[in-house]
C-alpha cells in the first residue's frame, strides 16, 4: 500500500518562492512495462521530480537544494493518531505542488548551472532521453496505447519531431561518456544507447563483453534488435520470475509528458 507522509513546503534556492512537495511513508507501486531505455511505467508511482522550474522567477532549480521551511501533516493520519487539526499557514496552503519536468524544462536544464554536478547531469540527460523517447514508444494491441497514446502521438508526433528531434542524438552521444562500462547496468545503458544512435556494431561488441543471467537476459533482446539494423526503443520482455531485479532504471520518477 502506498501511504502518504507530510507535504513539504519548501523554498526555491533562486528567490525563496514558497513549493510544496508530498512525500510518501512507503510506496507500493504495481509497475507494467519496463522500456529498452530503462524507463518504467509503472501504477500508483508518486511523481518525485528532482528538477523544477520555479512558481515563482521561472528559473529551473534542483529540488533537493530547495530549504525546508515546514510540514504539513497528512489530516487523516493526524486525525487517526487523535492530534487535533494543524494551524497551517495560508501561504503554505497556497504553495503551489512541484511538478514533474516536461521536455521543455529538461532541455533546459542540461545546460543550467543547478545542474552542473555530474550526477545531475547525468539524471537530466537520461530524464530528457526518456522524455524525447516519447512518441517513438509503442505498445500495439495494449488497449490504453491503442484508445489513447496512439491517436495522442498520431496527432502531435510531428510537431514534437519538430520541435525537439534535433535534440535527440546530440543528448545521447553527450550521454555516453556518463555511463561507466565497469558497472554491468551503465554498460548495459550504453549498449542501448548506441543502438538507438544507429551505431549497431559498437552495440553489439559492448553487449557481447558479458552479462550476468539476469541481465543477459535484456541484453538479448537488445542485441536482437541491433543485429535487425532496428534503432527504435521498445517494450522489454520480462524475465522468468526466477530474476527477481529489473536492470537498474531511472524511470521511478516518473514522467508522463
Ligand atoms: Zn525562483
Amino acid at each position: 500500500m502506498t501511504t502518504p507522509g507530510p507535504t513539504l513546503v519548501l523554498a526555491s534556492p533562486c528567490c525563496g518562492h514558497l513549493h510544496s512537495r508530498q512525500t510518501f511513508k512507503s510506496v507500493n507501486a504495481g509497475v507494467e512495462i519496463l522500456w529498452s531505455d530503462g524507463k518504467l511505467d509503472a501504477r500508483l508511482l508518486p511523481e518525485l521530480p528532482k528538477i523544477a522550474r520555479c512558481s515563482g522567477c521561472s528559473r529551473l532549480f534542483w529540488v533537493d537544494d530547495a530549504a525546508e521551511v515546514g510540514r504539513i501533516d497528512d489530516p487523516f493520519y493526524r486525525s487517526i493518531r487523535g492530534e487535533p487539526p494543524q494551524d497551517v499557514a495560508p501561504e503554505w496552503k497556497r504553495a503551489p505542488s512541484i511538478r514533474a519536468p516536461d521536455t521543455d524544462v529538461l532541455a533546459e536544464a542540461i545546460t543550467d548551472p543547478c545542474c552542473a554536478a555530474r550526477e545531475r547531469r547525468r539524471h537530466v540527460r537520461i530524464a530528457l532521453w526518456h522524455s524525447l523517447n516519447q512518441p517513438r514508444r509503442k505498445l500495439p494491441g495494449h488497449p490504453q496505447w491503442e484508445k489513447f497514446w496512439k491517436p495522442y502521438w498520431e496527432h502531435y508526433g510531428a510537431e514534437f519531431e519538430q520541435r525537439y528531434g534535433a535534440l535527440f542524438a546530440p543528448n545521447l552521444e553527450a550521454l555516453l561518456e556518463f555511463f561507466e562500462e565497469a558497472d554491468p547496468d551503465d554498460r548495459l545503458q550504453k549498449a542501448e544507447a548506441l543502438r538507438e544512435l544507429g551505431r549497431f556494431e559498437a552495440c553489439i561488441r559492448l553487449l557481447d563483453s558479458g552479462f550476468d543471467e539476469s541481465l543477459g537476459f535484456y541484453a538479448g533482446q537488445i542485441r536482437q534488435r541491433a543485429l535487425a539494423r532496428d534503432d527504435a526503443v521498445f517494450r522489454l520482455d520480462w524475465p522468468p520470475q526466477e530474476y527477481a531485479d529489473p536492470p537498474q532504471c531511472q524511470g521511478a520518477a516518473r514522467q508522463i509528458h
